[in-house]
């Protein structure tokens, strides 16, 4: 009995499921998960999880994990020691620099891994490559948001902590599936909303669990949120609604932008939204009434050719209500993987380095090159969506992506896996064989979360540790021994024993981190950005105006114009989104044994008005098809969407993937693909 307990442990960690960052105790017997036990102060969560932190890992466990790198010998894959694999990729790697230039090497970052394992990525691109072409996944999802708040509050992160939005008068919510996307921050909202009376507001295209929920629920007609935004604005101002003590003191470029105002009247919006005028008028005054707002917003904002703008909207109504600086109002992109913010915050940007300061900054170059003993590229690299181009136009050949299903999650799949089959030499680090390994001409079996210690950076920019709960499975390895191991043959001996080395080193060179060490990070405790060298960090992200010199804000002019629309022929839209129980492409869901029960299959919602319009039963099968490509799926009859309205879960394990009918539209500023503007007619294969 003593033995069996002994093989019995508890370890903390953070999960892997999205941004909200829930922490909890893991119970593990061997390599079994034996049960997950949120602990009272988790600061993110407390004593909640959902269903995918609290079943979702027997992934760990699955048979099709990867314990061995693989190399290319022609048509297939070879089993290798990792002496050779790394030797041979280092080797490659140098070859394709000296050939081509180290701008023919790209590098993609996984926002699954830990915050040292992104500086450490960006470190190998950077230091030894001497390339800034490194991404992550930001750049399919939150990137045009963080571009929206850099220009009008210069900083890209939650205003708050979640916590905050439970405190707020009113929570609006835009283009967001917050019940299962960000599970147990919904549930703070519900409780609010049930026993507070907080108002919640709803704007999606799809009539989902918050939306029945709310007060209020709109479906302005997709991409043309930056409109109504805009034009509750403008109504605000018009009526002398706006926190004017606020915008004298912390807000600049008042006049220009109030002029840019002009066209948004409350008719064009109605118009282009489908919103009555005095709808508008309402919500103007709600939010101009209440004394703290909270705007949450998602994918349903930001995968559009204006994400970026629409973001930066958002923004702007926040400033003209005063809804900045303090608890429970501000701004909150909610982060969809559960690092997605620390991977972006830790350098891997193809034109930051860590803690969001320039490559083309040369005091902040020469810091890094002095603590790195090199010189440092300072022009922006490519991002993801640059770097495919960059391979058809042969400007890129070779790729290395860690922990990313980039031939299923980039948009237009077609195009994506073409370039892959260019590229003369691929790398994928990851835990299975993914569809993007498969054209890969080597792949490193890589270490999932409980395998390993280090740090993932929540929502709410709070930074928690992770630790080691399993040893790696005999022949894996955490990301992050792997890419010292890549660095030392690459002639650059790291030298870290441990993932708090590597933290420290970034705090060293970092302002925004300056005092984080994994001491202060010990258990349960957490630290969120920026974290003065004292230890002192910021719930609050502000609190004595906004970072820039004159410590104002500033409003941001925006335009608009319609960019996209259905046509005869392809005469309806598909959204897509996420589903409880699955994450993101589904590789790791779709191993957990449960969960993949539960949910196994990829459908397609229509409205019960289309399908009496075209003779569609329940389970009919249908195809669906963009001018990139086409899907299929079983038809699910339901009024969570409308009319000509159509949605497809993201997570469908590549099966009949959205992706075939995305195309390379992308936001205009960040280069996201606009995964939520597709025009596609359906055809049906069987009727029911
Ligand atoms: Fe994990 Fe998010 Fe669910 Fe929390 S809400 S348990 S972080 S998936």
């Amino acid at each position: 009995a003593a033995m069996r307990e002994e093989r019995i442990k508890k370890t903390k960690t953070v999960c892997t499921y999205c941004g909200v960052g829930c922490s909890f105790d893991v119970w593990t017997k061997d390599r079994e998960v034996l049960k997950v036990v949120p602990h009272a102060e988790s600061p993110a969560n407390g004593i909640s999880t959902c269903v995918k932190g609290k079943f979702g890992w027997d992934y760990v466990n699955s048979k099709d994990r990867l314990t061995k790198p693989l190399i290319r010998k022609g048509e297939i894959f070879e089993e290798v020691e990792w002496d050779e694999a790394i030797s041979y990729v280092a080797k490659r790697f140098n070859e394709i620099k000296v050939e081509k230039g180290a701008d023919h090497l790209g590098f993609i970052s996984s926002s699954k891994a830990t915050n040292e394992e992104s500086y450490l990525m960006q470190k190998l691109a950077r230091q030894i490559i001497g390339t800034n072409n490194i991404d992550n996944c930001s750049r399919y999802c939150q990137t045009p948001a963080t571009m929206g708040l850099f220009r009008t509050v210069g900083h890209g992160g939650d205003s708050g902590s979640i916590s905050d939005i439970a405190k707020a008068e009113l929570v609006i919510t835009i283009g967001s599936n917050t019940a299962e996307s960000h599970p147990v921050l919904a549930s703070r909202i519900k409780r609010s909303h049930k026993l507070f009376n907080q108002k919640l507001f709803v704007f999606d295209l799809r009539k989902h669990e918050m939306a029945q929920r709310a007060d209020r629920f709109y479906r302005p007609k997709p991409g043309s949120d930056l409109v109504w935004l805009s034009a509750v604005t403008k109504y605000i101002l018009d009526q002398g609604w706006e926190d004017r003590k606020f915008l004298d003191e912390w807000v600049n470029s008042y006049e220009e932008y109030k002029q840019s105002l002009e066209p948004f009247t409350l008719e064009y919006a109605s118009d282009l939204t489908g919103i009555p005028v005095d709808e508008l008028k309402n919500v103007a005054e709600e939010i101009a009434k209440s004394e703290t707002v909270s705007i949450c917003w998602a994918m349903g904002i930001t995968q559009h050719m204006r994400g970026s703008d629409t973001s930066t909207a958002i923004s702007n109504l926040l400033l003209v209500t005063g809804n900045y600086m303090k608890p429970g109002a501000g701004a909150y992109p909610l982060r969809g993987h559960n690092n997605v913010q620390g991977c972006s915050d830790f350098g891997s940007m193809p034109n930051f380095f860590p803690g969001y300061e320039k490559t083309t900054d040369d005091e902040v170059r020469s810091r890094y090159e002095k603590a790195w003993g090199v010189e440092l590229p300072a022009e922006f690299g490519k991002d993801n969506h640059q770097m495919i181009e960059a391979i058809h136009d042969g400007n890129l050949s070779s790729m290395f992506v860690i922990g990313e299903d980039t031939g299923i999650v980039d948009a237009n799949i077609n195009y994506v896996t073409d370039a892959f089959e260019k590229l003369d030499f691929f790398v994928v680090q990851d835990l299975f064989l993914t569809k993007t390994a498969e054209y890969a001409d080597v792949v490193l079996p890589a270490a999932p979360s409980l395998e390993k210690d280090g740090t993932f950076t929540n929502t709410e920019r709070r930074i928690q540790r992770l630790y080691k709960s399993l040893d790696p499975l005999p022949g894996a390895k955490p990301d992050w021994e792997i890419l010292s191991l890549l660095a030392k043959e690459m002639g650059y001996d790291w030298g870290y024993e441990h993932p708090a080395e590597i933290m420290a080193e970034s705090a060293s060179l970092s302002p925004m981190f300056a005092g984080v060490t994994y001491d202060r990070l010990e258990g349960y405790n957490s630290l969120q950005w920026p974290v003065a060298q004292d230890g002192t960090d910021t719930p609050l992200l502000f609190t004595e105006g906004f970072p820039f010199e004159d410590k104002k804000a500033r409003l941001y002019p925006l335009d608009f114009q319609l960019e996209y629309d259905t046509t005869d022929e392809y005469d309806l839209h598909v959204n897509n989104g996420r589903l409880l129980e699955h994450f993101h492409e589904g590789n790791m869901t779709y191993k957990s044994e449960g969960i993949a029960r539960k949910t196994p299959n990829s459908f397609v919602e229509v409205s019960p008005e289309l399908a009496k319009e075209r003779g569609i039963e329940e389970g009919a099968q249908v195809k669906l098809i963009s001018d990139a490509g086409s899907a299929t799926g079983r038809v699910t009859i339901t009024d969570r969407v409308s009319g000509k309205e159509l949605f497809m879960p993201l997570n469908d394990n590549g099966k009949s993937a959205i992706n075939f009918l995305t195309d390379n539209r992308v936001d205009k500023d960040s280069n996201t693909p606009a995964y939520k503007e597709i025009a596609v007619k359906m055809k049906i294969l069987k009727k029911e």
